[in-house]
């Protein structure tokens, strides 16, 4: 099978057992879901949105964060780990999009890496979700699960495996299939011998145990 063809019979049977998925942060306003996905790195979904809520009610607005000690934000958001980093980048990046953006998070992928604690992925997750832009981040569980089924190398890095998924994923909804290899990988694909291949029907998978 090419690439391409794996890709799309992953596609296919992702779809029939996940048909609709919905986005795993919480955060309404996009400086919010901004900070909500800066602080999933390393951290799960789970422990984010269980913080987001008490950071976004003590803090009302983006002048508010960018005016806030990095400590009193530690004190907040230390349980989802790198607390002391991701505090100081909560505040920077206030600070940055007040005084460069007026106070909106910018559209391109190029200036939002740029932003203080904004990656490569974290800039894709946040256009993707906020603005339809057509990226599939990869994270842990994209990483296994296209190496297991051929689609990725062992040696490819993350910005690889997304080039190589973006050019052979050939449907328009580019962050539903993202979500849906998340839950894959989270709920079947698990790592190691957790991994229920009996439940998979993905049977040109040569990783199949
Ligand atoms: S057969 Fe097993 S290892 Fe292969 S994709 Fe399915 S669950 Fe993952």
């Amino acid at each position: 099978m090419t690439r391409a063809e794996k890709v799309k019979r992953l596609e296919q049977y992702l779809s029939e057992i996940y048909p609709k998925t919905e986005c795993f942060l919480d955060g309404q306003k996009d400086y919010e879901f901004l900070i909500a996905v800066l602080l999933s790195a390393q951290a799960t979904d789970k422990s984010v949105n269980a913080v987001t809520p008490i950071l976004f009610s003590k803090y009302k607005d983006l002048q508010s964060l960018a005016g806030a000690d990095p400590k009193d934000i530690y004190s907040v958001i230390k349980s989802v780990g790198l607390g002391s980093s991701k505090s100081k980048n909560i505040v920077n990046l206030a600070q940055k999009l007040i005084a460069d953006y007026d106070g909106h998070v910018p559209n391109l992928r190029g200036e939002l890496e740029k932003l203080p604690g904004v990656g490569h992925k974290t800039a894709a997750v946040f256009l993707a979700e906020k603005r339809g832009g057509k990226f599939i981040p990869v994270d842990t569980h994209i990483k296994r699960v296209t190496r297991r089924l051929g689609i990725s190398n062992m040696n490819d890095s993350a910005d690889k495996i997304e080039e190589k998924l973006e050019k052979s994923y050939d449907g328009n909804n580019h962050i539903n299939f993202h979500r849906q290899i998340i839950l894959f990988g989270r709920n079947i694909c698990m790592a190691n011998n957790k991994r229920r291949c009996d439940l998979c029907k993905l049977y040109f998978c040569k990783a199949r145990k």
